[in-house]
């Protein structure tokens, strides 16, 4: 299909759902039919499950928020500013946007102004495949060939390159999310050379930014060929400078589905890793539990590195989440040399089938052997979990305080 065409699609289920149907017909009216737009459009001529069903109108936001509200759907003005209303009806979450035009950029932030005007809104998008828009009954509004782009694998951006990556520096990183998902067809060498040459312009995004499109590219089936280009073209480096050489993350993926769990962002993202993730957390505006799970895999991968032994490997799942110690091993072994299948599958199998057991004897059973309260508990108690691990965590209580009586005896 060539570029500005129209065509027709036969109207999907998410289309014709009682609450889309009730938002599209709110938003309806002389100045033009509301459309869906970016992700929804793509993923559904994709054949992909639709994630977010955004919607674009010329009405203004005023506007939209009066006539959502007279519908008695329920509006928060999330980004109003921004022109940007989330609507709930019948359970559905809608994001619904005045048609914008960007009146100043400067890499990070775009001062935006409304408009009527569907090609202009469609221009200031990122991607030919994000560029397209879709009216209730069908009819498709492809002004950049976003289609055949998408049929295709082909991913470009709307108009000149360095233009849209100046104007903002995260489309950079967009075009590698969107090659990760949706790229068949190499990307242009000359948009590679153009954003190799800027990427250091996105040391000027915020940190949180910079995660969602990074985790968002992670999360990719294969984040491989997009990584591998963002190293070959030196722009992993800039917002990651702990990064490992891609062979060992290429290594770590390899293996990834041997630990038989769906692929985890922050996993990856650890194995991606050289360096001890120090100031990666407060850089990315990483969440508290997801640093603890970075730290986690980092650290067990390290102690695993250094000392793969039976009891080392069950004191590691006797501590921690088994899927962190598969992942830990998993790096450990990525960025070594990994052991023959056999012999990793037999380390795997002790973690996938491993059961949480307390230690049957705690604290308070050496206080009641009339032990005084003191640092020393926590020594004999770990004394006791070794020999306990070494015995495959068979020993029961009785056996366990009769080596307990022992140890304390014996002062070890
Ligand atoms: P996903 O399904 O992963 O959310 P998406 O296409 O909906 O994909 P969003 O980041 O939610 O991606 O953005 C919605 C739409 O807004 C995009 O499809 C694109 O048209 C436009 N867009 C988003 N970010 C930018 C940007 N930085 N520059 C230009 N256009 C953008
Ligand atoms: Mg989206």
């Amino acid at each position: 299909m060539s570029a500005g065409a129209e065509a027709k699609l036969a109207p999907m289920p998410w289309m014709k759902a009682p609450g889309t149907r009730r938002v599209i017909k709110a938003l309806d009216g002389e100045s033009g039919a509301p459309r869906f737009v970016g992700g929804c459009v793509r993923d559904a001529l994709a054949g992909r499950a639709i994630k977010d069903i955004d919607i674009a109108t010329p009405l203004m936001p005023e506007e939209v928020v009066r006539r959502l509200e007279e519908a008695n759907i329920k509006v928060i003005p999330t980004g109003i500013a921004h022109g940007t209303v989330t609507a709930i009806a019948s359970g559905e979450v809608f994001e619904i946007t005045t048609l914008r035009v960007d009146l100043e950029t400067d890499g990070r932030f775009a001062k935006v102004g409304f408009t009527d005007n569907w090609e202009a809104d469609a221009a200031r998008r990122d991607l030919t495949i994000n560029a397209m828009s879709l009216d209730a009954s069908g009819k498709l509004y492809d002004p950049f060939g976003g289609r055949e782009d998408l049929n295709a694998g082909r991913i470009r951006f709307v108009g000149n390159a360095k233009q849209r990556i100046e104007e903002d520096y995260l489309r950079l990183l967009r075009l590698f999310r969107f090659y990760a998902w949706y790229g068949l067809e190499p990307l242009d060498e000359a948009t590679l050379h153009i954003a190799q040459s800027l990427a250091p312009g996105l040391k000027r995004l915020s940190g949180e930014r910079v995660r969602d499109e990074l985790l968002r590219l992670l999360g990719a089936p294969d984040p491989v060929p997009a990584l591998r280009l963002m190293m070959r073209f030196e722009i992993l480096g800039v917002i990651l400078p702990e990064i490992f050489d891609s062979a060992a993350f290429e290594r770590f993926l390899l293996l990834e589905p041997e630990m038989a769990a769906s692929p985890d962002t922050l996993i990856r993202l650890a194995g991606l890793l050289a360096e001890k993730p120090n100031g990666l957390g407060q850089r990315l505006r990483l969440s508290g539990e997801q640093r603890e799970k970075l730290h986690k895999v980092f650290t067990l991968s390290e102690g695993l590195a250094a000392d793969l032994s039976d009891l080392a490997f069950r004191r590691a799942l006797q501590h921690n989440d088994a899927a962190l110690v598969m992942a830990g091993l998993l790096r450990a072994w990525a960025h070594g040399d990994p052991p023959p299948k056999a012999e990793r599958e037999s380390w795997l199998t002790i973690a996938k089938t491993w059961e949480v057991k307390d230690l049957p004897v705690g604290g308070k059973d050496l206080l009641a052997l009339g032990h005084e309260p003191g640092p020393e508990i926590g020594r004999y108690l770990a004394a006791l979990e070794e020999w306990w691990l070494s015995g495959d965590r068979q020993a029961g209580r009785a056996q366990c305080l009769k080596i307990l009586k022992h140890l304390v005896a014996s002062g070890a």
